[in-house]
């Protein structure tokens, strides 16, 4: 029994040569197949290396960029819902508040004619204008008669002269303490923030002499 284990520990140097042998054919064997390798491959790795690295770079630079679009995109949507929650309730509150205008009345001051919510909501302040008032006699139309440069006929109540580069012809316009009109006229004088406002008779043009009035341009 304990020869036997002598007799085994005495083989064990030989398998160890062999395995010696065995390791050192393979060693030259991967010598060879280095040797074999040519220099533009291990170029080609090395810069395989550093086009990896750029490709992680241009990610992270890629995924900046990304994070900001993101960002923009993401602030114009949120203003584009507050935009449209906006309109809808401009929207609701003109459905609510209608502007109806009345053309068929005698012009005169009235606190009555106040910039209400139905024309606040409906109409866009131009602010304040010079309100004059013109009839058709030759002293304020020079010939025109009751003949409005659109073509209408002068109607008192409907009737306004202004300036279309200032107020566009055909607008409905609302004049505070006075009410509704339709710019259906122009004057020689009526520049700027200026308005003639249309009556039926020439004396009432003396009495209403100039005002001072809060002007809005209505939707149509
Ligand atoms: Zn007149």
């Amino acid at each position: 029994m304990h020869f036997k284990k002598m007799k085994s520990l005495l083989c064990l140097p030989a398998i160890a040569l062999c395995a010696t042998l065995s390791m050192g054919s393979a060693s030259a064997h991967d010598a060879n197949i280095s040797r074999n390798i040519p220099a533009s491959d291990t170029s080609v790795a090395s810069i395989g290396m550093i086009s990896s690295n750029e490709q992680v770079a241009i990610g992270l630079v890629r995924t900046t960029e990304e994070m900001v679009r993101a960002r923009e995109e993401l602030a114009a949507r949120k203003e584009a819902i507050e935009a449209a929650k906006i309109a809808e309730e401009q929207a609701a509150i003109q459905a609510a508040n209608p502007y109806t205008p009345n053309y068929q009345r005698i012009v005169a001051y009235s606190p009555a004619h106040t910039a209400n919510q139905s024309i606040t909501a409906n109409g866009i302040d131009l602010g304040k204008f010079k309100i004059t008032f013109y009839c058709a006699c030759e002293q304020c139309s020079g010939g025109y008669g009751n003949n409005t440069a659109t073509g209408t006929k002068c109607t008192e109540g409907r009737t306004i002269a202004v300036d279309p580069s200032v107020i566009p012809l055909g607008s409905e316009v609302f004049i505070e303490g006075f009410g509704s009109f339709v710019a259906e006229d122009t004057g020689g004088a009526i520049k700027q923030n200026k308005i003639d406002i249309y009556l039926s008779d020439h004396d009432r043009c003396y009495s209403l002499g100039v005002a001072n009035a809060n002007v809005y341009l209505m939707n149509k």
